[in-house]
C-alpha cells in the first residue's frame, strides 16, 4: 500500500465538487427546474417524484447573461423606424437625451412579455434600457 494512492482518492470527493446530480430513489440523472413559488431552483428526477434543492446557482447566472444578451440584439436601427412609438416621458439614463423609441419585448417567455425596451434616439448614444 503506498500512501500517494489514497491522498489522490482523497481530492476526488473534495467539497468544491460540482456535477451531474442523480436521484437518490431510482438512480436516474437529475434535470434543473425552477420553483417559481419559492425562488428556488431545484433538481427534479423525471422518473419518479424526487427533488431536491439544489446547493449551486449556477443556471440563475446563465438566465441573468441571457437577458443582458437580448438587450444587445437590439440594433440601432430602430431609432429610424417610423412606426415605432416615441416617448418624451423616459430620459436616456446614460445622455439624459429626452426622446426614445420604445416596443415590447419579442422574447417567448411569458413572464418577459410585458415588458418594455427603449432606446435613446441620441445618434451618438442609442443607448437601450429596459424598466
Ligand atoms: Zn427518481
Ligand atoms: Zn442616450
Amino acid at each position: 500500500m503506498t500512501p500517494g494512492i489514497s491522498s489522490y482518492e482523497t481530492t476526488q470527493e473534495g467539497p468544491g465538487f460540482v456535477g451531474i446530480q442523480f436521484c437518490q430513489e431510482c438512480n436516474n440523472m437529475l434535470y434543473p427546474k425552477e420553483d417559481k413559488e419559492n425562488k428556488v431552483l431545484l433538481y427534479a428526477c423525471r422518473n419518479c417524484d424526487y427533488q431536491q434543492v439544489a446547493d449551486n446557482n449556477c443556471i440563475y447566472v446563465n438566465k441573468i447573461t441571457h437577458e443582458v444578451d437580448e438587450l444587445t440584439q437590439i440594433v440601432s436601427d430602430v431609432i429610424h423606424d417610423p412606426t415605432l412609438p416615441r416617448t418624451e416621458d423616459h430620459p436616456c439614463p446614460r445622455c439624459g437625451h429626452r426622446e426614445g423609441v420604445f416596443f415590447q419585448a419579442q422574447s417567448r417567455r411569458a413572464e418577459d412579455e410585458m415588458r418594455l425596451y427603449y432606446v435613446c434616439t441620441n445618434p451618438n448614444c442609442t443607448h437601450r434600457w429596459t424598466e
